[in-house]
């Protein structure tokens, strides 16, 4: 099997860039920043207290997640219920956030990686497919862009969807996010030693595409 690990901070471009590029390679795309909103949600909907980890931990027994991989992409399935729409608010991020820091949270989730790709040709998207989930992927990218340009970006998105929010608050968010996730103790988000750096501030979608494609080619 080929693996293809692309991780890097919210907002890069990674999802749009990670699912045209599978979609070309005919790979399967795992969003797997989805099941840790999935927990998040879970832990929400079960008014579980995120800030106390073992309450987060004890909580997973109940979790039944799914992946499902149709013609519109990847979706995810909590207790049999497809939740792929529920999971994008900006609260959701948050407790996506909050949860991917607990341990026994990643270690449940691993697993379901794991089994992906050894099944698959995939092209994983996350913060830590290339350093920890899939060490040995063929191809390791760490997609990123400064915080503004990622801010620009996810205003645009929230504001399509009819969501009403400011420039400010979404910054705010992403380097609230980017903290959290780079200085956790456990997967911190941190390029692998051997990923090549894609740096799309200046680039728009097809020309994030063609780049990861152009490093795929080169190993394929
Ligand atoms: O990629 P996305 O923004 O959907 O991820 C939501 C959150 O899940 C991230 O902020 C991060 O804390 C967490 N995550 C993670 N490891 C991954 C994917 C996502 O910790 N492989």
């Amino acid at each position: 099997m080929f693996a293809i690990a692309i991780d890097g901070p919210a907002g890069a471009g990674k999802s749009s860039a990670a699912k045209a590029a599978a979609k070309k390679l005919g790979f399967i795309y795992v969003d797997t920043g989805a099941l840790y909103r999935t927990i998040g949600l879970y832990m929400i909907r079960n008014h579980i207290p995120m800030e106390e980890p073992e309450k987060v931990a004890a909580a997973l027994a109940g979790v039944q997640i799914e992946l499902g991989f149709r013609e519109d992409g990847q979706h995810v399935f909590l207790g049999g219920e497809d939740v792929s729409e529920y999971i994008r608010t900006p609260e959701i991020s948050m407790a996506a956030s909050r949860v991917s820091a607990i341990p026994q949270v990643r270690a449940f989730l691993f697993n379901l990686q794991r089994s992906l790709a050894e099944k698959n040709n995939v092209l994983m998207d996350g913060r830590d497919i290339g350093t920890v989930v899939l060490p040995n992927a063929q191809v390791k990218i760490f997609l990123t862009a400064s915080a503004e340009e990622r801010a620009r970006r996810r205003c645009l998105e929230l504001e399509q969807k009819g969501e009403p929010v400011t420039y400010e608050e979404v910054l705010a968010d992403i380097q609230k996010r980017d903290y959290q996730d780079s200085h956790r103790e456990i997967a911190p988000l941190v390029p692998a030693e051997d990923a090549v750096i894609v740096d799309t501030s200046n680039c728009d979608l097809e020309g994030a595409v063609e780049q990861i494609l152009q490093i795929v080619y080169k190993k394929l």
